[in-house]
Parts: structure tokens; sequence; C-alpha cells
């Protein structure tokens, strides 16, 4: 998984955080995997590569938005594609947690804002996500994850800067609601599990260290009734803006994981994972 920060090269300033993976090395992700691969597998067989817009110095550039109701499963989306095209992955959600922690003076604000029972202000997102954006530390592109969340910020989006397309996964609304309240968590160390598909060996009991199994405070059907509705009235307005522009890709949500991925990089014309099988 990409790491926000590497502990190694953090340092604490106004900067937001910039994700190092993609510069491990020279070649994408999925090329190193695709090449790792081959020694194993006399079958491979490599999809058509289509690739379209470069940078200056010829570097070809991905820039997504990824959309979709909280438990969609976008961030799972979003860092699969990371991963494998050493994609860099703005996670808003991350930028305002990393600037909380690192007491930046945009986190003072933001703390005075909430403190005081307010919603953070559009402009305030909008200097956050420029801040990010010019850092431009991306050879290959990025995703944006949790922006735009209405449509004065999509408009703010499409405005400033240009993207080849914007990923929806959709996912209904009783769909979500059956995910988010199947989610469990280990009250003593932090795994995940969900009781339709990630049950526990005993019921209500952590598999690794035995501790009790609980709900977020937040995972409750009010919350994710809110949830959805802010979605709908809020955000849905962007999508719509964005579905004018002919830049959204609407997927099926409720496809499992890796389905769900394989069908993102066929609309958005990217290479596919590539299994490593065996002939004969
Ligand atoms: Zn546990």
């Amino acid at each position: 998984m990409l790491s926000l920060c590497n502990p190694d090269e953090r340092q604490i300033s106004e900067s937001p955080p910039r994700v190092y993976a993609h510069r491990r090395q020279n070649k994408p992700a999925f090329l190193v995997f695709v090449l790792n691969c081959m020694p194993l597998a006399s079958n491979v067989i490599l999809h058509t590569v289509t690739f379209s817009p470069t940078d200056k110095q010829g570097n070809v550039m991905h820039k997504y938005v990824i959309m979709g109701v909280q438990g969609c499963g976008k961030g799972t989306q979003a860092k699969m594609l990371a991963e494998d095209f050493d994609f860099v992955h703005i996670s808003v959600g991350d930028l305002f947690r990393w600037n909380i922690q690192n007491h930046t003076k945009l986190a003072a604000r933001i703390k005075r804002i909430i403190a005081d029972g307010q919603l953070v202000p559009d402009e305030i997102v909008e200097q956050l996500i420029r801040r990010r954006l010019d850092d431009h530390d991306w050879n290959f592109g990025y995703i944006l994850d949790g922006f735009p969340r209405n449509g004065r910020q999509a408009l703010f989006f499409l405005e400033s800067y240009d993207i080849d397309a914007v990923i929806q996964i959709d996912v209904s609304d009783e769909v979500v609601l059956q995910r988010v309240l199947s989610r469990r968590l280990c009250s003593q160390c932090g795994l995940d599990y969900n009781v339709i598909h990630h049950r526990p060996a005993v019921d209500n009991q952590c598999d690794v260290c035995g501790g009790e199994l609980v709900t977020r405070a937040d995972d409750n059907e009010r919350a994710v009734r809110e949830r959805l509705e802010t979605y709908h009235t809020k955000t849905e307005p962007a999508v719509k803006l964005f579905s004018r522009k002919e830049l959204i890709v609407n997927v099926d949500g409720t496809l499992p994981p890796h389905e769900v991925q394989a069908e993102i990089r066929t609309r958005l014309q990217l290479p596919q994972r590539v299994e490593c099988t065996e002939s004969g």
C-alpha cells in the first residue's frame, strides 16, 4: 500500500503530503510486475495499450477523479490503480488528516471552523487542492479521491485543471447500507471484519487477538442515510456537470473488487492486471 508520507522524508512544513512510492523506479509498477511474471508465464497475453496525453517531456499523463458514495469501494479501486500504474493517489481525507497531524496554519483554521459547528468552506478545500496539485509530483498521473463534493467545487476544478476522466462507481443506497452496517472492527487490534464477506471464526471475536468486535459509532443506519442524502443532494450536481462534459465513466460497483477494477481499465483503455498462469 502506498503511504502518504515516507517517515524518512517527511518534513513538518506547510507543504502537503507527497507520495514517494512512484519514485522507486523508472518504470511504471505494472510494467515491472509484467516483467517479473514473464519467466513464470508462457501464455501471458498483454492487452493492447492505448496511451493518450503526454506532458512536455513526452511522459504519458493520466489524470482522473474517482467518485461515488461512501462504501462504494472507490478507495480500494483508486489504490489498485495507483499501485499498478504509479499514479499518485490524492485523497482529500488524507490531506485533511495530514494538515491536522502536522499542526499547519490551515489545520488551525479548519479546527476553528469545525469547533464553531460550521462546514469547512469550499474556498478552503479548493486552496488545499490547489496547493496539492501545484506540486506536480507525479510521473504518470494522479487519481483525485474525495473532491469535488459539490457543483461549485466541480466548476472550480474544471476551470483550473484538465482531466481525462471521472470514474463514477455506482452502488445503490441499499447496497451501501448493507455493506456499511455489516462492518466490524476489533476493539483491541483494529482489524477490520465484515459479517457478510469476512466473518470471524467465532462470532464477535477477533481471529488474531481474541478482542471483541465492535461497530464504528458512525456506522449506524441514520448516519449512513444522512451521508447518502448529502451525496445525492450536494455531490450529484458535480457528477452531472462532469457528465455534460462527457468525462464520466460509470462502473457497476456491486461487482467483486477485481471485476470493478477490470471494468475501470477497459473503460479507460488501460492495460488489465496480468494473471500469471502456466501453460498446460
Ligand atoms: Zn484483534
